[in-house]
């Protein structure tokens, strides 16, 4: 467990049950109103009165809370796409007694999983990964083989729902991780946190200066932050500026078959305290691309049967990844207090 916060952590058990909406006057003792109360009432109609303040206050005091409470988390999940949505998931679901938080670059978390290949809506998912599917409540057509989920937003949006109901996972979206914090270990250097900063003050340090970051203290960090980009594959690169690994792998041509099992079976601590999931991975190890890309030429294979990038594997690497992070935390726990 990390050292004790100034504000105690979430301890109750983890409810995916949907909690009754809070509407407004609910505490100040006013009627709580149903949607039927004001159908055809709309000339009558008033919403509950507000001072600004109170809205910046209601906001502000919640976030600095949770700035204070995860500054030191217990594991830090660097990237809100499939992968990393599916590791918080279960991470949060199986261990109610960690904190766990998700730094997002992006305003709009979801990663590439709001649509599927060449931006049509269906995402396809291959056997087994359909089980995740059911776990999390998201209904699909049984194709034989694999699965297909009527738009790639409904699992996004589905998973992101669950996840963000865990009262001991934040998100921290419109937040980029802009560097790792180190540690020295017997293997070179241990992992123990992230450096962030707002992603569009990151985007602007060649243009401004002293625009310094914040960091957060975790024994475990799990980055699953996506393909080679502007923002992506942050971490491994990290690695390589570091002298920590010599070089990337690269990304390699297309191969479903071949490509979907090495992201999960390789889904790993790459360095002590340092977990790397998902199309990350693919970067480091030189695995195969299984899906389609606007950037890259579709091959004729890709486009027979499975239209599009096959997600399974991003939600399985998830999973491995929350796996991984469980079997090493007590062990990172007990390095990272010292
Ligand atoms: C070139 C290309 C190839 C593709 N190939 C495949 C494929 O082979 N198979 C397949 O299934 N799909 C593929 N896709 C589709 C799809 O992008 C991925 O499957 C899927 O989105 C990868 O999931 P992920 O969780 O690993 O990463 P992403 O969905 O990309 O999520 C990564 C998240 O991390 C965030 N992030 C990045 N850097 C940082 C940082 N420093 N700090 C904080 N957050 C950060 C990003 O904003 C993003 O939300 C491909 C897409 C492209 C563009």
């Amino acid at each position: 467990m990390s050292p004790p916060a100034a504000v105690s952590p979430p301890q109750q058990v983890a409810s995916l049950a949907t909690p009754a909406p809070k509407l407004a006057g609910s505490k100040g003792g006013s009627k709580t109103q149903t949607i039927d109360d004001m159908i055809g009432q709309w000339d009558s109609f008033k919403f509950a009165p507000i001072r600004e303040s109170q809205v910046s206050r209601a906001m502000t005091r919640r976030y600095f809370k949770d700035l204070d409470t995860y500054a030191e988390s217990d594991i830090v999940i660097i990237g809100a796409g499939s992968c990393g949505l599916s590791a918080a998931y279960v991470l949060g679901k199986q261990r109610p007694d960690l904190k766990i938080a998700i730094i997002e670059a992006s305003v709009s978390p979801g990663g590439g999983a709001w649509l599927g290949g060449q931006l049509f809506s269906a995402m396809i998912m291959r056997k087994p990964a359909d089980a995740f599917l059911r776990e999390v409540g998201v209904p699909y057509e049984d194709e034989g083989n694999y699965v297909v989920v009527k738009h790639a937003a409904l699992f996004t949006s589905t998973i992101m729902s669950k996840v963000l109901q865990l009262p001991n996972v934040k998100l921290f979206n419109a937040t980029c991780v802009e560097d790792l914090i180190t540690r020295p270990s017997d293997e070179g250097v241990r992992i123990s946190g992230v450096v962030t900063n707002w992603t569009l003050v990151a985007m602007h340090h060649d243009d401004q200066s002293c625009m310094d970051p914040n960091t957060i203290n975790a024994p475990l960090v799990i980055s699953t932050t996506g393909h080679d980009g502007p923002m992506g594959a942050f971490s491994v690169k990290r690695l390589v500026s570091m002298q920590r690994i010599e070089k990337l792998g690269g990304m390699r041509g297309l191969d479903m078959n071949t490509a979907e099992e090495a992201i999960v079976k390789g889904t790993r601590e790459i360095v002590p305290g340092l977990i790397v999931g998902g199309m990350e991975l693919s970067e480091v190890d030189g695995a195969n691309r299984m899906g389609t890309s606007p950037h890259l030429q579709l091959s004729a294979s890709a486009t027979n049967e499975t239209p599009g990038p096959t997600f399974g594997a991003m939600v399985l690497s998830g999973l491995k990844a929350a796996e991984e992070a469980l079997n090493v935390f007590d062990l990172r726990s007990k390095q990272n207090a010292l």
